[in-house]
């Protein structure tokens, strides 16, 4: 459940508004362990929704099978992985090849060799230990340069 700025012209919303007002009648009385179970089950439910999308429409990539668990990782280990398998990991290599950075060049190190998940692997200028610390940690240090 989210707040949305009422009466600002976003389609639906003066229904969903009313019926929200009727919600509120017809539910008593309303309790944190209400809200708490309600917001559980609805994060449940889009959970499920959006695995079930996912796979659908990404089951024959490459990178599914090494994902099928990302629901279950902590946020920051999946956002990592899941970037590094598609190879939107917003690593120079990745930002030169879309325009944004003029040289696909790791900037944390010596190598001379292009910043893409081969380089985070072995980059000298990284100290921790799985793919996807190296990965926020090579993160971090570009945004510092
Ligand atoms: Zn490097």
């Amino acid at each position: 459940m989210q707040w949305i700025l009422s009466h600002c012209g976003i389609d639906g919303n003066k229904s969903v508004d009313c019926l929200a007002k009727k919600g509120t009648k017809s539910f008593k009385p309303l309790t944190i362990q209400f809200f708490n179970s309600t917001k559980r089950i609805m994060k449940n439910y889009y959970r499920e929704y959006f695995f079930s999308e996912f796979s659908q429409k990404n089951n024959q990539k490459v990178w599914f099978s090494k994902l099928l668990h990302i629901l279950k990782w902590p946020r920051d280990r999946a956002v990592a992985y899941f970037r590094i398998a598609t190879g939107h990991d917003c690593l120079s290599k990745h930002l030169n090849r879309i325009g944004i950075l003029q040289s696909p060049l790791c900037k944390l190190c010596d190598s001379n060799e292009e910043m893409d998940t081969i380089n985070l692997a072995c980059c000298r200028a990284l100290s921790s230990g799985s793919m996807w610390s190296r990965y926020w940690e090579a993160r971090h240090k570009k945004c510092n340069l």
